[in-house]
């Protein structure tokens, strides 16, 4: 099968790539990620992409490159809880309308190797741009190999992000840590 897979980031990938390849599909990359925030960070993501795909030896499209707009437009006014949902669909959404338009078989995405998001909510979100683009999603759970993901990743030299991507869940850490400093320094 020809199935084109939508990465959200190089640490990730690693182990999904291995994983399809090793099935016999042929793989292709799609970095669309417009939800990461702020430019440096994006930087920082999709040059570990491009590293990973000089290292695997796999072909990524980066499209609508630093398009912050679409994630923007798509969330403006929403409240934390839906924000997640609507960032997925966005980027599956994506995803599955460029395999229908370019000639793949099928769709899936990195993003259903994180042990930490809504793997059900992701899965269903996937299966609506399926019915919608007409094409298939091969799902696939890739959580049995977050940690060796990370591992191959590491043996590669990519760049490990330190929070999901937007500008929220960047302010999300950063209250965390301030949290974890005024308690060490409370005693
Ligand atoms: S926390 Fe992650 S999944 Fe949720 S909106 Fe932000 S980047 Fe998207």
């Amino acid at each position: 099968m020809k199935i084109l897979l939508h990465i959200c980031c190089g640490p990730c990938a690693a182990y999904s790539v291995k994983k399809l390849q090793s099935s016999g599909n042929i793989v292709e990359g799609f970095f669309y990620n417009p939800n990461i925030h702020p430019l440096s960070e994006y930087i920082n993501r999709k040059e570990s992409c491009s590293k990973l795909s000089e290292a695997m030896g796999l072909k990524i499209s980066f499209y609508n490159d630093c398009r912050f707009e679409d994630f923007f437009r798509k969330i403006t006014f929403h409240e934390n809880y839906q924000r997640c949902g609507l960032c997925w669909a966005l980027r599956l959404n994506k995803t599955a309308e460029y395999a229908s338009n370019n000639g793949f078989d099928s769709f899936t995405s990195t993003l259903l190797i994180s042990p930490y998001q809504d793997h059900e909510e992701m899965k269903s979100i996937a299966i609506k741009a399926q019915e919608e683009h007409s094409i298939t999603f091969f799902y696939e759970d890739f959580r049995p190999g977050f940690h060796e993901s990370h591992r191959l990743s590491r043996q590669m030299g990519l760049y490990h992000q330190k929070y999901c991507g937007c500008i929220y869940s960047e302010r999300e850490r950063s209250q965390k840590i301030d949290g974890r400093q005024q308690r060490t320094e409370a005693g």
